[in-house]
């Protein structure tokens, strides 16, 4: 099975403290520590665990400036064969349906018979996945929990709210958004990152992807962040502290005064 693996390189939330941009639109990303978006890490292990049991390869992709690479290459170093970089000046900006544009047009220069994406990333949209399906006209499925491959189909396991769960049919190709937990990665060590350091990773831009750069990029944007912000505590608010069981009986108490609980 060929598969394509979408990986997007985030801000990681245990390496940074993360402040406002003087413009006020986005956080500061100058000097910031960045990792690969933790549900794409799933969605390349589940990947790799697929073509150990069938046979076949996974190629990891990114949207992204040349600083990505450190991600695909982290990627590889986990298992998968090749990597991808999609790297444009015309792509500066883009929203999520320009990402998926991008994207389709790697999925374009191969023969893939799966396209896994993460359920959502930093930017919590969990929009490119389905944006990217309806694109190439693929079935999907999201917050993919489980899946065993079938003949020429897939069997899903689907996160629902409530701590439900859904098993559906899917044919291939298509398109999966995958949920953490699905899985354990497997670790990285420094060997491994090593011993794909030097290896090529193509990176194409507009031109050979055959995009029109006016669908993509800021150009392209029928999204604008207009405000990026912190709400302000209300009045009302109250941070409970202490032990659990302090907390569970100051709730109790604050539930009782207000007539939540008699
Ligand atoms: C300089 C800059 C300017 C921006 N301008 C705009 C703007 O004008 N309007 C706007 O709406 N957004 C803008 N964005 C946000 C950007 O487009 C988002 O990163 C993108 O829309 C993805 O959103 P998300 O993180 O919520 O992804 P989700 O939809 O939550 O991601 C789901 C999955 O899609 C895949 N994916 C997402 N992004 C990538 C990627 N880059 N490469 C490969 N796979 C990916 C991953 O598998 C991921 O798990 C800007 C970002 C930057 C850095």
């Amino acid at each position: 099975m060929e598969i394509l693996v979408c990986v997007k390189r985030v801000p990681d939330t245990a390496e940074n403290e993360f402040v406002m941009n003087s413009a006020g639109n986005d956080i500061e990303r100058d000097d910031l520590v960045y990792s690969v978006n933790e549900w794409d890490n799933y969605a390349v292990e589940e990947a790799i665990q697929i073509v150990e049991k069938v046979g076949g390869s996974v190629t990891v992709v990114t949207a992204a400036d040349a600083d990505a690479d450190e991600i695909l290459r982290r990627e590889m170093a986990m298992g998968a064969e090749n990597g991808l970089l999609l790297n444009d000046d015309a792509f500066v900006g883009s929203d999520c349906k320009g990402i998926a544009h991008i994207l389709k047009g790697a999925v374009g220069k191969g023969n893939y018979d799966l396209i896994l994406t993460g359920a959502q990333a930093d930017e919590g949209s969990g929009a490119v996945g389905g944006m990217l399906a309806a694109m190439l006209d693929l079935p999907y499925a999201s917050l993919v929990n489980r899946v065993e491959v079938g003949d020429g189909k897939l069997t899903v396991g689907r996160e629902i709210e409530g701590g439900r769960r859904e098993i559906n049919e899917i044919t291939l190709p298509c398109v999966l958004s995958i949920q953490t937990g699905i899985n354990e990665p497997r670790y990285v060590g420094v060997r491994g990152i090593r011993k794909v350091a030097s290896v090529e990773i193509p990176a194409l831009g507009a031109a050979e992807l055959g995009i029109d750069a006016s669908c993509v990029g800021a150009k392209g944007a029928a999204v604008r962040k207009l405000d990026y912000f912190v709400p302000v505590k209300g009045a009302g608010a109250e941070m409970l502290a202490g032990s659990a069981e302090e907390i569970a009986d100051k709730l109790v108490e604050i539930l009782k005064t207000n007539g939540g609980i008699s």
